[in-house]
């Protein structure tokens, strides 16, 4: 019932100086980033790529997975505030970089000053010409249309109107019109008929444009999922998030499937390994007891840390092999139950040895897929909420001699 220790541990983390190994980290492996983005590359040619870096990467740390998703062929960055774009541009980062989601708040003027694309979508128009007035410097804008998301963008009754609005502008030298865009709604589920919906409405507000004679740079429309599956979806440029994190977007297709990499890795070692008896009661609420006399391994992740509370039953890797979580998720720790191994006498403790949360899932670990299974949740969520308080650690941040070439 319970799978024998072998004790012989294989550290994920690689021991630094003094053979010492990181008691918590996440782990990002920037080659397997840029081989993501060159693998989104070939599906979308001869579309771009722009790669989304926004919620910090989705966890993974915006400045690195940037400059690896650009050093393996990404054109463009796009984010959802002004406020990260700035944050990439302070770092030094000066490749296109699009954000759409602005409030009434938002900083149009450090925008135009930085050079960085600003998504529009309506009510933000005089206010990004007067940030433009204001630095003497023409905006570059995105017109963003609603072809049926329901969240950003203007709706297909106002968008003659806007374009005519912007048209104005852009006579008056204070903006450009470099791209139109919008956003899919259900590209995730192959089967379903909106995408098609949706494509047919970007077609035809592309047309309004062409006969306004606007002409964008780039029109964009496509995220990971349609990227994928929907080639008639990717015009010149596609927004991918998930896939350059290695995620599979689609339920029931591992990232392999898809020919993705995850890139993310979160571990810790096991902070205390102890025997006791039968019908202990395990964390808050004693919601779980041995049913016999067992060994407890204490995992020192929690919801701090950005495991969801309610994720009990998701696995954790321990010598090769996978426990679920037992009890309640706390703030800091959770707890798994390793089987009798009587350690007080002697017996296989696992104190110290490696904990894989959710990894790259090569040789049956765990993955964010389980992790996600188990919160009722999707993989996005999991990485992304993988907390501050875990240390980012970067492997693989130059490419290999050959360019990487060989993949
Ligand atoms: C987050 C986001 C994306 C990326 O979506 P993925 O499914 O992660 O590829 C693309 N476009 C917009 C507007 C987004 O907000």
């Amino acid at each position: 019932m319970y799978p024998a220790a072998t004790g012989d541990f294989q550290p994920l983390a690689e021991a630094g100086p003094g053979g010492h190994v990181e008691e918590r980290s996440a782990i990002i492996d920037l080659e397997a980033i840029r081989h993501n983005v060159r693998r989104l590359a070939a599906v979308a040619s001869p579309a771009k790529i722009m790669a989304v870096v926004k919620a910090d990467a989705y966890g993974h740390g915006a400045v690195p997975v940037a400059r690896a998703a650009l050093s393996a062929g990404a054109s463009w960055l796009g984010v959802a505030h002004i406020s990260e774009a700035l944050a990439l541009r302070a770092a030094g980062i000066e490749a296109p970089l699009l954000a759409w989601l602005h409030t009434p708040e938002s900083n149009f003027a450090a925008a135009v000053a930085a050079g960085i694309d600003i998504g529009c979508s309506g009510w933000e128009l005089g206010r990004i010409a007067a940030a433009a007035r204001e630095q003497e410097r023409p905006a570059r804008i995105h017109l963003k249309v609603d072809t049926g998301l329901g969240r950003n963008g203007v709706t297909l009754e106002s968008w003659d109107t806007l374009l005519g609005e912007a048209m104005e502008y852009q006579d008056q030298g204070l903006l450009r019109v470099v791209g139109i865009f919008s956003h899919l709604a259900v590209a995730d589920e192959p089967d379903r008929p909106e995408t098609d919906q949706q494509l047919d409405a970007f077609r035809e507000v592309l047309a309004i444009a062409q006969d306004a004679g606007v002409d964008p740079e780039v029109r964009h429309l496509a995220n990971t999922p349609a990227t994928l599956s929907r080639p008639d979806t990717h015009f010149d440029l596609v927004r991918v998030g998930l896939g350059i994190y290695g995620l599979s977007p689609f339920e029931g297709q591992s990232s392999a499937e898809v020919g993705l990499r995850p890139a993310m890795t979160v571990r810790a070692v096991i902070a205390h390994c102890k025997d006791v008896p039968a019908g202990q009661g395990v964390s808050y609420g004693l919601n779980y007891r041995t049913t016999g006399p067992s060994t407890l391994g204490l995992v020192p992740l929690g919801y701090a840390d950005g495991v969801p509370r309610v994720a009990t039953g998701g696995p954790i890797r321990v010598d090769r092999v996978n426990y679920p979580v037992v009890g309640r998720i706390a703030m800091d720790q959770m707890v798994i139950d390793l089987g009798p191994r009587q350690v007080s006498a002697g017996g296989p403790s696992l104190l110290g040895a490696e904990a894989v949360m959710f990894g790259d899932g090569t040789d049956g670990g765990p993955t964010a897929e389980d992790w996600a299974r188990a919160a009722g949740t999707n993989n996005y969520e999991i990485v992304t909420r993988i907390s501050p308080r875990v240390p980012r650690r970067y492997v693989n941040e130059e490419p290999a001699s050959d360019g990487g070439a060989g993949q």
